[in-house]
């Protein structure tokens, strides 16, 4: 007797989670893959916005929202530390 084994997806590694690495992320969003982004830290940060938190006009949490929620709803990829 014989067992079918479904295809194996390959698997992508991205490391980081800043511009590079989320819009890559989101690139392979329909591709035949799986997605794992290595970063050091939880959040994406948006730098452009650091001047707004550094006079207080934002928050840091409204400028670097954790990865998992930017994620979120996506198949295919999932964030990692
Ligand atoms: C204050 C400020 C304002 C800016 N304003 C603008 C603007 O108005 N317009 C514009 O176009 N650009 C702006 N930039 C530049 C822009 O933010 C950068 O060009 C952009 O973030 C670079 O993206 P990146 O993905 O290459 O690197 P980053 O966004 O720096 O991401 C690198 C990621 O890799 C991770 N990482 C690093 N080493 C490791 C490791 N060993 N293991 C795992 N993860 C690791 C980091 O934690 C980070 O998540 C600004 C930058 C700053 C600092």
């Amino acid at each position: 007797m014989s067992s079918v084994q479904a295809p194996t997806r390959h698997k992508v590694v991205v490391i980081g989670s800043g511009f590079g690495g989320l819009f890559g992320t989101k690139a392979l969003r329909r591709a035949p893959v799986e997605v794992t982004m290595l970063a050091k830290t939880t959040h994406h940060l948006f730098q452009p916005l650091l001047y707004r938190v550094a006079t207080g006009i934002l928050s840091e949490g409204e400028i670097a929202p954790p990865t998992r929620e930017v994620l979120s709803g996506r198949d295919n990829a999932r964030a990692a530390r």
